[in-house]
């Protein structure tokens, strides 16, 4: 039976407001719908090009429809697709081995998201914690604004109270310390923590990068307490930071790290690396998901790896990251009154709205968009850019000039705050 049942719905024609009739409404989408996409150019139903300096959230780093992962999932396509836990399959096999002979870590488990991969972090932590030391050492630590996941631990363990609000009673024994403030991480971090989790540099948070003797602070304390140290790199990792992932340019090992967003470039993947002491206290049955390292999540990630992880790669990724921060403070020296000056790492930047315009980050990357340019935000009060690792230098002048028409138009037609 190869007869599909003829509803239509293959072929109607949908839009924007179908969104609003059929979706729970978690999102508030852009008014255009993408249709297609190759590299850093998107094409919407209307048939309208845009430059793409978003990258979904900081996922598709090798571009959309990148050739050469086209090519090795359309291959894995015609091979196996799905097997149970029940068995191993050769793609999750080479990840595993790709992804711990780049990283301090020596072994893996995949799931597919970057709040599985929390998740399976933080128990992992508590049952080590658990098994090693006692119930007592439960204690998680994380930071103020930090984002860790949707799920009910990872959105508790995040510090953004209004993703929390309305969905207690929540898990316990989770305490948020303000971000690279030392002190507040000793007085925090006693003989009750299981764990410390922490993002290099806060994406969410509005693209904060950590400072160096913080988190040399934290891997301190951690090693003073027995607590584990967890960096979150779902967002900063695959070479969005110019290093493959961002732990590297600080000298600090964490214990457990975790990734996903670029991982896959847009396949669901995501993965908690540890050491094998840690990795011992999950055992057969502790921890597990249906599609986790699955064949075809598995080949695109061994691929992106593959062509990210080499040093030319990583090289263009700085190159390209101070071309965009020279830009970004042209613009701020010509906007002194809209823009502080840009932070972050690699490319991955914010650029804050600031004085009289302050939370207005959307009002402008909405002309952006408008013009031809998709950008994010990180929080109401600044500009986040992430574009896809392979932007070129003419893209990086092609956002700038429909960036500065954008904030032309916008201080000519917003109203600044008295
Ligand atoms: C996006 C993100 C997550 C959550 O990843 P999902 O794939 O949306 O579950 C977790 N941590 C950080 C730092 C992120 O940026």
């Amino acid at each position: 039976m190869n007869a599909k049942l003829d509803t239509g719905v293959t072929t109607r024609a949908v839009g924007r407001k179908t969104f609003d009739e059929v979706l729970v409404p978690t999102y508030a989408p852009a008014a255009m719908v993408p249709v297609r996409a190759i590299g850093l150019d998107l094409w919407d139903q209307a048939g309208k090009h845009y430059l793409d300096f978003t990258s979904g959230i900081a996922v598709s780093s090798l571009g959309h429809a990148n050739p050469v992962l086209v090519d090795a999932l359309t291959r894995q396509l015609h091979q196996i697709w799905h097997l149970g836990n029940g068995y191993t399959n050769e793609p999750v096999l080479r990840l595993a081995l790709a992804l711990t002979e780049a990283t301090f870590a020596d072994r893996a488990f995949f799931c597919n998201s970057g709040a599985e991969a929390n998740e399976a972090a933080l128990k992992l932590a508590r049952k080590y914690a658990h098994t090693k030391f006692g119930p007592h050492k439960s204690r998680i630590i994380s930071c103020l604004s930090s984002f860790h996941g949707r799920t009910l631990f990872t959105v508790s363990v995040g510090g953004q109270p209004k993703y929390t609000e309305g969905f207690e009673p929540l898990p316990q024994e989770i305490n948020h310390i303000p971000y690279n403030d030392i002190a507040a991480a000793r007085a925090a971090i006693g003989p009750d923590v299981a764990a410390v989790i922490v993002e290099p540099i806060q994406g969410e948070g509005g693209v904060i990068p950590g400072n160096g003797a913080y988190l040399e602070a934290l891997r301190e304390l951690c090693d003073a307490t027995g607590a584990l140290l967890i960096f979150d790199e779902v967002q900063s990792g695959v070479g969005r930071t110019g290093t493959l992932y961002a732990y590297e340019q600080f000298g600090i090992t964490p214990d457990i790290l975790t990734s996903a967003k670029a991982l896959g470039n847009g396949y669901p993947i995501g993965a908690m690396v540890t050491t094998n002491e840690i990795a011992q206290h999950f055992n057969v049955g502790s921890h597990g998901t249906t599609y986790g390292g699955n064949p075809l999540a598995a080949t695109v990630a061994l691929n992106v790896l593959e062509m990210i992880n080499q040093p030319a790669f990583l090289a263009r990724v700085k190159e390209a990251s101070a071309k965009l921060f020279a830009h970004l403070t042209q613009l701020c020296a010509d906007f002194p009154q809209v823009f502080g000056p840009a932070r972050g790492m690699g490319l991955l930047v914010g650029l804050p709205v600031i004085g009289a315009y302050e939370g207005r980050a959307k009002d402008i990357t909405k002309i952006a968009e408008g013009m031809g340019l998709m950008l994010l935000i990180a929080g109401p009060g600044v500009i986040r850019f992430a574009p896809a690792l392979i932007v070129s230098d003419a893209q990086l002048l092609e956002a700038d000039r429909i960036l500065r028409a954008a904030v032309t138009e916008f201080v000519a037609t917003a109203t600044p705050a008295a």
